[in-house]
């Protein structure tokens, strides 16, 4: 499943090739995604010159002087670009031709993906609670240690809870709790705010080296008919199973915890 990572270097991909560009023409193939995609996408976008291509939490953002169109690449999604002229396969529910004869193509076999439309995507019912990205300023140590406040559950579910910070998924968060050496049980009142301050480090640290990665893999956006391309994570504790910790070589330790596969070395992690 595309996670913040694999979306913000999707956006980085496409990026050059549709800002500031006229949308041409959308050909919807497939309407049923995980919400219908409404008559706004196919109505009001057509015309509309592309003013910047962003992203908040997962889902990329088009914006146009008649409002915002919202991709969400859901479990199996993914997009690139293609002479508009090329077969769509079977999976390929959305072209937006853009002026020079390119289009960006949506492909989504499992189809939970989305495409929405928005006049204020900031106050739109699927972003406006969320909480603030890892990389802004307001997210940092202070902020996550006044969240902890009163709030006896674990730190792994809180540091993926969107309403907290957004983009931190399962395997990021495994990996940010061991660079920071917080045991993922350990609940998130009982944590000390210096403790806090190494996390909220860890978290933009982990996913920013995953973006970087992703980097190396930008030019299959353009052209290629392939999957993405989503790089490899370099990863110290998520899907090691019971190998040794590589700092101590204590043999990891695998749980599930709210629902999900856990990670952790019970002696580097307290
Ligand atoms: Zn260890």
């Amino acid at each position: 499943m595309p996670e913040l990572p694999e979306v913000e270097t999707s956006r980085r991909g496409i990026a050059p090739w549709l800002q500031n560009r006229r949308v041409a023409r959308v050909i919807v193939r497939q309407r049923q995604l995980r919400w219908p995609v409404p008559w706004e996408i196919d109505d009001l976008l057509p015309g509309q010159v592309i003013r910047a291509l962003q992203r908040r939490a997962k889902y990329l953002l088009f914006r146009t002087d008649a409002g915002t169109a919202m991709l969400h690449l859901g479990m199996s999604g993914s997009v690139r670009i293609i002479d508009a002229k090329e077969p769509a396969g079977r999976h390929d529910h959305v072209d937006i031709e853009v002026s020079d004869g390119r289009a960006l193509r949506f492909r989504d076999p499992r189809r939970f993906g989305s495409l929405l439309w928005a006049d204020d995507p900031s106050q739109h019912p699927l972003l406006k609670d969320l909480g603030p990205e890892p990389f802004d300023d307001a997210f940092d140590g202070d902020y996550l240690w006044q969240k902890a406040r009163g709030r006896r559950i674990s730190i792994k579910p809180f540091i993926m809870n969107a309403k907290i910070v957004v983009g931190v998924g399962n395997i990021y968060a495994s990996e940010a709790l061991f660079a920071a050496g917080i045991h993922p049980k350990r609940r998130a009142d009982r944590i000390a705010i210096h403790r806090m301050q190494r996390l909220a480090e860890t978290i933009r640290s982990v996913l920013s080296r995953a973006i970087g990665a992703g980097g190396t893999t930008l030019q299959d956006f353009y052209g290629s008919d392939g999957e993405p391309g989503y790089f490899r994570h370099e990863l110290e504790v998520y899907g090691r199973g019971e190998e040794q910790c590589r700092r101590c070589k204590t043999p990891l330790t695998v749980v599930v915890l709210g629902q999900r596969s856990t990670y952790y070395c019970k002696s580097c992690q307290t």
